[in-house]
């Protein structure tokens, strides 16, 4: 089978387009035939090395796929043959024309979403809805600024947090990102390039701040989001590539709480509670994976410096 396989850490070029052996399922795993990957940040981390979840060389980067059921492994019960699914963690890599993942991580695609939407939503829609109700508490009827709303996380997180009835204000630096958040139901877009937009925050809310603060570059904005944080406000920090400095007592005056997560902890039982929130509302249209761009799959180099680049908007998927 045709696969993506990095034999050394480096820049987007160490992905090389690649005929390799076709896994098989084991025990408790399913062999998917993949119809569409997802490219998450994380991906190009791995890719360049140094990062803590480290992939042992060589290998097939991808977390998120979606595509059909072609081999069912040994103790392997509720699923069948020809079943369509998606999955947010796979044991063989999602670059590539067919992947092994664990049968309980492969969750079943409802009908009415395509393969290219479910693979823009294992890590991105799981990471928001994580964010926001396992870390953050977050209530309907509360404010959240969805920090960085234009890309996948942040617009899983803008539909998920409007589904559930907070106040959502999401950000983007450009214009069709900002337009794609209000599609995405925020109530207001801002601009986060701009010198004034925290400013127009803190007057949109009244001076009262935000409850709930979704960061995803905390490097830059960390320091900042404290400052338009409400009393008992929480930021979770998603997304960070660098250091920041704080100011600890922002903290101390609103009661406040700086979450970290990462997707990666969260437990067998957490995964099919976030799982089921999303199907519900995949099935029921209140979520809907943006797909900002299709890619062949012999080009996952430019996918990965794509999804390094400004100017996000939805999702980056690759198609065997
Ligand atoms: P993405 O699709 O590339 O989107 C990045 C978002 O960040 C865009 O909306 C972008 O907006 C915005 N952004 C850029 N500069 C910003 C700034 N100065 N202030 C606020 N926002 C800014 O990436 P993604 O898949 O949504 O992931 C977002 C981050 O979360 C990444 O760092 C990723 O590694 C991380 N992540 C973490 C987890 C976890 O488990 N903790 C899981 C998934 C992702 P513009 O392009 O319009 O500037």
């Amino acid at each position: 089978m045709k696969a993506i396989r990095v034999t050394q850490h480096g820049g987007p070029e160490v992905l090389k387009f690649d005929e390799v052996p076709r896994p098989k399922a084991g025990s408790g795993q399913v062999l998917i035939r993949v119809q569409a990957a997802g490219v998450n940040p994380v991906d190009t981390y791995i890719r360049a090395g140094g990062y803590g979840k480290n992939a042992e060389l060589p290998y097939t980067p991808g977390f998120d796929a979606a595509g059909v059921i072609e081999e069912i492994g040994p103790d392997v019960e509720g699923c069948d043959k020809g079943d369509r699914v998606y999955t947010g963690d796979t044991v063989t890599g999602a670059y590539a024309e067919y992947a092994v993942c664990e049968a309980d991580g492969a969750y079943s695609l409802p009908p009415n979403v395509s393969f290219a939407q479910g693979a823009a939503w294992g890590v991105p829609y799981a990471t928001a809805y994580r964010a926001l109700f396992h870390r953050a508490n977050a209530e309907a009827g509360e404010t959240v600024l969805v920090h960085g709303g234009s890309g996948g996380v942040g617009s899983a997180a803008t539909q998920i947090a409007r589904a559930a009835g907070l106040t959502v204000i999401a950000t983007s630096s450009t214009a069709e990102g900002r337009k794609l958040v209000e599609e995405n139901g925020a109530h207001y877009a801002l601009d986060h390039s701009s010198p004034s937009y925290l400013d127009e925050l803190m007057r949109l809310t009244e001076n009262q701040g935000v409850d709930v603060i979704l960061e995803m570059l905390s490097n830059v904005n960390l320091g900042k989001d404290l400052g338009v944080l409400s009393k008992f406000g929480r930021v979770v920090v998603i997304g960070s590539r660098g250091n920041v400095e704080i100011n600890p007592r922002d903290t101390m005056s609103r009661d406040a709480s700086i979450l970290g997560m990462t997707l990666f902890n969260a437990s067998q039982p957490e995964l099919q509670n976030i799982h089921a929130a999303i199907y519900a509302g995949l099935e029921n249209e209140s979520l809907k994976p943006v797909i900002g761009k299709e890619l062949p799959l012999s080009e996952a180099a430019e996918a990965h410096k794509a999804v390094m680049a400004s100017g996000a908007y939805g999702k980056i998927i690759l198609l065997p």
